[in-house]
């Protein structure tokens, strides 16, 4: 039925065809052109070490800038340019993007300043390291200033594959995490096999942390495991400063959340960057 449908291109403007997926047509047209009329940007939230107060890395989330619609959600756009190829492309662009700024950040003096990028299930394809080890030699970024955000379902989708290329990528000197940590499909095991350095414990854990007992278990759980196989741990998505606390006492290694920032423009993150550091040496 969809393949008739498809051969009959005047149908998909028949009047019963439903808003969405008109809407959708449109969005997944712009978002092929998108790239080639600048239309993509990398925003960059903060991630500070609760040790020491200093902002250690930055995360790259990608907005879209749309002509007419405004700005537009990754969690809209990604998951239609991972219906084809045109997340390879959209992701390749995201990992140059991210080196280079943080090329700039690190000529600027933030010598230690790691980016992290998030990565598709789609772009896990045994051409990936050398993708990163082109973008790498050509920004010069060091290659331990590069984190790549891997999901528990993506790794376990084809272990032998992950395993593969999380080899080559550590080769590299990338650092590798585990996002949205506890929210995939768990097999702990992964853990043991994979060359993992860190944990992101999802926000919907943090959310609730306040009221619900059950996550704050959860929660120092995590740490613990993270720990115990010698991981760092990051909380995400930590908003109030009770949560804050909650994660300073319990020895989490790292938080990014609106209480510390919220992602923004590379100019923006540039200025925070120096006014951080102003603060740190007064
Ligand atoms: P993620 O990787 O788990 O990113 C964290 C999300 O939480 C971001 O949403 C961030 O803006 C949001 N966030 C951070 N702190 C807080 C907080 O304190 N409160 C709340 N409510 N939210 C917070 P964003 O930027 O909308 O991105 C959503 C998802 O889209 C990301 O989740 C990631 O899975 C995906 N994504 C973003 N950029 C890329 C990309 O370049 N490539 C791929 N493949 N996926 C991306
Ligand atoms: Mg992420
Ligand atoms: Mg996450
Ligand atoms: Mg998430």
């Amino acid at each position: 039925q969809a393949k008739e449908t498809g051969r009959n291109l005047y149908q998909f403007y028949s009047p019963d065809m439903n808003e969405r997926a008109f809407e959708r047509l449109f969005l997944d047209s712009d978002l092929h052109r998108a790239l080639a009329r600048n239309e993509l940007e990398l925003y960059f939230q903060p991630q500070i070490d609760l040790a020491q107060g200093h902002v250690v890395g930055a995360e790259a989330l990608l907005r879209w800038n749309h002509a007419t619609k405004g700005q537009i959600s990754p969690v809209v756009f990604i998951p239609l340019a991972e219906e084809s190829d045109l997340i390879l492309d959209i992701g390749g662009w995201v990992i140059e993007e991210a080196c280079r700024h943080a090329r700039q950040w690190h000529d600027q003096g933030y010598t230690d300043l790691r980016v992290a990028v998030n990565l598709s299930a789609r772009q896990f394809r045994s051409d990936l390291p050398d993708i990163v080890a082109r973008v790498l030699h050509e920004t010069g970024l060091p290659a331990h200033l590069l984190e790549l955000e891997l999901t528990e379902s993506l790794l376990m989708e084809r272990p032998e594959l992950a395993r593969t290329i999380l080899n080559k990528l550590r080769y590299l000197g990338n650092h590798l995490s585990i996002d949205d940590f506890g929210t995939g499909y768990s097999s702990l095991s992964y853990l043991k096999h994979f060359p993992i350095d860190r944990l992101k414990i999802d926000r919907s854990f943090v959310k609730d942390l306040n009221v619900d007992p059950d996550d704050a278990i959860i929660v120092e759980a995590i740490i613990a495991l993270a720990h115990g196989l010698r991981l760092n741990v990051v909380a995400e998505g930590v908003e109030t400063s009770d949560q804050f606390e909650f994660m300073r006492q319990r020895g989490c290694d790292e938080i990014q959340g609106y209480v510390v920032a919220r992602p923004m423009p590379a100019d923006d993150f540039l200025r925070y960057l120096q006014k951080s550091k102003r603060q740190t040496e007064s």
